[in-house]
């Protein structure tokens, strides 16, 4: 490609919208521009490197055995409205009406239709295992689109689903997309880490997610200081804190006026926030549902609704019905003699001695609570995690990081194949639903957090592996001969030889060619300027500051040696 001949505008002002340093670099280097909230244009530089990610990511499904296929973005209600999900997807979902008033969507993911296509299309368990991917756009009606493509309401995901006739050869095609998310993201450049994720009601190591560490990513990465374990917030456990053990006092009601929160119990009782228990109150899917868990600790949502059997809908109680179950105001919530339909207590709750607790009694509390004499409820893990706690592996320190998921690897079972009827005819005749799996990436997310982890003061510095051209050739003064007759000879043996090249023949000043190519990140910089007359140009990476002064001749070796 010539510079003169492309459709790009480079930006030397950082965009006011633009909070995070991949979002600013692709708006700089002119490889995206905004349509509207969440929504982005790609320009010819942003799509070249769009498709590299994509065509290593096509590579590597191809080589794990899973074949290429394109679903419809328009898709029709009935299908969602099998699986349950029309009603339970809620506001993400962009919703739309034909000229009959028949309802669509525009899918946010497919699960149904791939469902939908192998109830059609498998017949026999002979015809298993499959595995079916698309890279294709989804769309959703995101909360808050933000940081660019990261979290917009339009992007390429390439998503997968695995059917196979038994729990074992799920997990074999769940181990062979394990290792295709492993290769691809090595490939990418990207440093991104395997954790354990939340995987719903159905538990067990049945999910991970694909997590790269960022200060500006949206999840609480859980990872021991010692060994391997790390885990999305959401799923992460530790070795729960036992209290030291005490004779059971006798249980005291004391007043407490004026006492509603932790910190007021602290002063009142003069004592840490580890010797209270607090009991949260949630409706669930209409249930009236409270939590107890130690009063210097959060509760984790996730792990209720799981603990609950996965509930759709999830919200702190009202006063009304706090006041329904305790007959007393906000604050003094307790377990003893509660109205609720599920009490569920926290192990270290259910681990501690005489602590202290609401009394369901406006301006009282009870001291020396004891789990098992005074109480009882479903002991489980309902909190979240905190710094400093012990790894549920090794026992050693754990540490949060923020991170970005990139890519979800999920062992579905038979979730949509029995909600919608998908079965096949297994060895010995009988009906059964298909075990699935799926598998995502973002793909316009994880070229975003290529430029995260690949940048500095100057723009971005692409890994070969997706640059939008290899090298970057600059003929210092167009209006010189040589240079141009040089340059033009070099463009196109390089181009011959397979190596991507973008030629600056604009013209303008060295000095801003240099910047351009600096900030859209090309790899490899030739520049043909006075020692050319002696047969000499520069080379120069990206990521390095030496610059060497090369004969014509060695042009072509020193570019093959960068891949
Ligand atoms: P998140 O928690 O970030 O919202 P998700 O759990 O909704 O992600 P999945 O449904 O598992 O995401 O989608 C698969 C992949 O698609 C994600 O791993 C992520 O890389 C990407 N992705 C999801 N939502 C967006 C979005 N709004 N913009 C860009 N990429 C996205
Ligand atoms: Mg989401």
């Amino acid at each position: 490609m010539k510079m003169s001949n492309m459709l790009v505008s480079t930006l030397r002002e950082v965009p006011a919208e633009a909070e995070i340093e991949s979002h600013k670099l692709m708006l700089r280097a002119g490889m995206m521009r905004k349509m509207a909230s969440g929504i982005y244009n790609f320009m010819p530089l942003g799509l070249k490197v769009l498709k590299n990610v994509q065509n290593i990511v096509r590579e590597e499904m191809n080589n794990a055995g899973a074949q290429e296929f394109l679903a419809s973005a328009l898709l029709p209600s009935e299908l969602w409205k099998e699986s349950g999900r029309w009603d339970a997807y809620g506001a993400e979902m962009f919703r739309l009406k034909d000229r009959n008033d028949r309802e669509f969507c525009l899918g946010p993911t497919h699960e149904e239709v791939f469902t939908d296509i192998a109830r059609n299309e498998i017949k026999s368990y002979k015809q298993l295992p499959v595995n079916l991917y698309q890279i294709q756009t989804k769309y959703r009606d995101e909360r808050r689109p933000r940081f660019g493509v990261m979290r917009s309401r339009e992007f390429v995901m390439k998503d997968a689903y695995s059917f196979d006739k038994d729990e074992a050869g799920l997990d074999v095609s769940y181990n062979k997309m394990y290792e295709a998310y492993v290769n691809i993201f090595n490939r990418c450049g990207l440093d991104a880490k395997c954790v354990e994720a939340d995987s719903g009601a159905i538990g067990g190591s049945n999910s991970a997610e694909f997590m790269v560490k960022s200060e500006v990513g949206e999840d609480d990465v859980v990872f021991c200081t010692a060994c391997d374990y790390a885990a999305n917030i959401e799923k992460a456990s530790s070795t729960p804190e036992m209290g030291e053990k005490e004779e059971m006092k006798e249980l005291n009601k004391i007043e407490t006026p004026n006492t509603r929160t932790i910190e007021d119990l602290v002063k009142f009782f003069n004592t840490s926030e580890k010797n209270f228990a607090k009991t949260l109150i949630y409706k669930a899917d209409g249930k009236i549902v409270a939590v107890m868990i130690r009063g210097d600790r959060e509760v984790n949502e996730t792990k209720v609704s799981n603990a609950l059997g996965g509930t759709t809908e999830f919200e702190m109680a009202d006063v009304e019905s706090v006041m329904k179950a305790t007959g007393a105001q906000v604050g003094f919530a307790g377990p003893v003699g509660i109205k609720v339909d599920e009490l569920l207590v926290d192990i270290e709750v259910a681990n501690m001695f005489n602590f202290v607790v609401g009394a369901n009694e406006t301006g009282y509390h009870y001291e020396n609570v004891n789990y098992g004499r005074d109480f009882e409820g479903k002991v489980g893990d309902y909190r979240n995690i905190t710094v400093g706690e012990k790894c549920p592996r090794c026992g050693e320190t754990i540490t949060i990081a923020r991170g970005t998921e990139v890519g979800h690897i999920f062992k579905l079972g038979t979730k949509y194949s029995e909600a919608m009827n998908a079965t096949f005819i297994d060895e010995n005749g009988e009906s059964k639903p298909f075990i699935m799996g799926c598998y995502g990436i973002g793909v316009t997310r994880t070229m975003a957090s290529i430029i995260e982890q690949h940048h500095d003061e100057n723009g971005i510095i692409w890994p070969i592996s997706v640059a939008p051209y290899h090298v970057s050739l600059i003929p210092v003064n167009i209006k010189d001969e040589l240079q141009m007759k040089v340059a033009e000879e070099m463009y196109q043996k390089l181009r011959t030889a397979g190596v991507d090249v973008i030629m600056d023949d604009r013209n303008e000043r060295a000095g801003v060619k240099f910047k351009d190519s600096d900030l859209m990140g090309i790899p490899m910089r030739i520049t043909i300027g006075k020692k050319i007359s002696e047969g000499q140009v520069e080379f120069k990476l990206r990521n390095s500051s030496d610059i060497e002064v090369i004969n014509i001749q060695d042009v072509y070796n020193k570019v093959k040696e960068q891949f």
